[in-house]
């Protein structure tokens, strides 16, 4: 019987693989590569990214990981804040003087300085909401997030808006993967706050791109993670867990004193046949909004407009923003080099519309908004472009789900949840959750062996 098996090699199951390595652990992994919903390829001195990009700094669950792994990580040096819209390209100035700036109708501009003051009075009480407070449980931290203004969706919250006012607002709240009506006004708010990077900040890149850190773990994790193990069923036994899957073409199984699963909500709802049955509940009722993003490889010889950009919000596009992937690079050349690297990423409605689409046609329809945004010249200069598809890109704070957060976070099987559907904080919850569980299990297993040491029977822990 093995000491623990991970379920799921994303963040948060390599994270958990990490922390227990110094036991007997297998990661069984249903794809092909790990990572999840991280993913990027290294071209050069670029990197091509399709998943996460932006990672939270000192202090984190991140930084420990990056630091424990030693993997380079710093503060993109692009401003998160650029906007291209009606024909205009801002990358710099206050976030308060854009309504003023953009060309569009009096309405619009009226309503957005309006609907501005509403929600920066919001992202302020945020910023408090979101503080660690001194000696307090993480947990309570997190409740109280989730809690802030969880009963109304954003759209309630900000209600009807001329067209370009509503456009400037939508890049930034749907980039949750949900659109104003699905998202609670207090996740929408919170958007703004991690967007314009108050308090929380998520805003670091890592060097060599975010794969960096996921191949890093799973390399020192070795020859303990399975690649194409298809997890299907998690059970208990009356000391154990018995974790089935599909690889090769066979059935498989192991047993496990404990389990980290660390597969998306909608996947741990499926497979936990014997949780207890108020968690397998709050489990399905996680909802997931889609992604469709690509990757495009640039050979550009001169300086560009958007080279100190890191974001770019692009309102009434086929994408919401354009993520400057050289960023990075861009920062530490005396001499701008040839090329670049540029990510677009569609959630919500935008991605419902194009998954339906080829991959080529995606490519064509990004790149005719690309040459808008960023010159003419952007088609010609692009060497290598793949889209990718997230069926299930994110999960969201939907109306009422703070409710669900105390039975989610609720212990007390031989399976112990992890995953970045346990907070607001995407790849820093995966990542913390991740560490929660190994560290959990560690203390049990620990326990469990010094009980056997002393009493010199089997383990008999129940
Ligand atoms: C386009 C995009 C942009 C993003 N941008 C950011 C960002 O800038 N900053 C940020 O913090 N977050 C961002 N995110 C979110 C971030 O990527 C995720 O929050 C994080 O990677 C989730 O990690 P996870 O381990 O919880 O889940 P996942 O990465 O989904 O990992 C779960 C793993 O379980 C595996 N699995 C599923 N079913 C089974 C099974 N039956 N058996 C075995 N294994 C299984 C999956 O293959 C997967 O590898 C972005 C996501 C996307 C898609």
């Amino acid at each position: 019987m093995r000491d623990a098996v991970v379920v799921g090699g994303g963040l948060a199951g390599l994270a958990a693989g990490w922390r227990l390595r110094h036991w007997d652990t297998v990661l069984l992994e249903s794809g092909s590569r790990v990572g999840g919903r991280i993913r990027s390829e290294r071209r050069g001195r670029y990197w091509l990214n399709w998943g996460g990009h932006v990672f939270a700094g000192p202090g984190t669950s991140t930084d420990a990981l990056l630091t424990e792994v030693g993997i380079t990580a710093a503060q993109v040096p692009g401003s998160l804040k650029g906007l291209a819209m009606n024909g205009k390209l801002l990358l710099e100035g206050r976030i308060e003087s854009y309504p003023f700036r953009i060309p569009m109708p009096l309405a619009s501009r009226v309503a957005l300085v309006r609907t501005g003051l509403k929600v920066g009075g919001q992202v302020l009480r945020y910023a408090r909401i979101v503080r660690q407070r001194p000696g307090e449980d993480p947990a309570v931290r997190q409740q109280r997030v989730y809690d802030f203004q969880n009963g109304r969706s954003f759209r309630d919250f900000v209600g009807d808006l001329p067209e370009d006012a509503d456009a400037l607002f939508r890049p930034t709240v749907t980039r949750s993967a949900a659109d104003p009506h699905e998202i609670s006004a207090g996740a929408g708010i919170g958007y703004f706050s991690l967007v314009w990077n108050i308090g929380q900040g998520l805003n670091r890149g890592i060097v060599g791109g975010p794969s960096t850190l996921t191949q890093g773990v799973a390399a020192a994790l070795g020859d303990r993670v399975h690649l194409g193990a298809d997890v299907v069923e998690i059970a208990h036994t009356k000391r154990s867990v018995v974790v089935r899957y599909r690889q090769d073409g066979a059935d498989r199984e192991v047993e496990a004193r404990y389990v980290v699963l660390a597969a998306p909500a909608t996947v741990s709802h499926r497979v936990a046949v014997d949780l207890p049955p108020d968690i397998r509940e709050a489990l399905g009722k996680i909802v997931y909004g889609p992604y469709v993003s690509a990757a495009f490889l640039t050979e550009e010889t001169t300086p560009q407009p958007w080279d100190t950009a890191y974001g770019i919000a692009t309102p009434k596009r086929s994408f919401n923003v354009v993520l400057n992937q050289a960023s990075l690079v861009r920062g530490s050349e005396t001499t701008r080099q040839p090329g670049s690297s540029i990510m677009t990423f569609s959630p919500a409605g935008l991605a419902r519309t194009l998954l339906e689409k080829s991959d080529e046609e995606i490519l064509r329809i990004y790149t005719g908004d690309l040459e808008q945004v960023l010159g003419s010249g952007f088609g010609d200069s692009v060497v290598e472009s793949q889209v990718q598809r997230w069926e299930t890109g994110a999960p969201y704070c939907f109306p009422g789900r703070g409710a669900l957060q105390p039975t989610l976070m609720r212990r007390g099987s031989r399976v112990l949840l992890a995953g970045d559907y346990l907070g607001t904080l995407y790849t820093e919850t995966a990542i913390q959750t991740g560490f929660s569980a190994a560290q959990e299990v560690a203390s049990l297993l620990a326990t469990e062996r010094q009980q056997r040491r002393v009493t010199g029977l089997p383990l008999v822990a129940g």
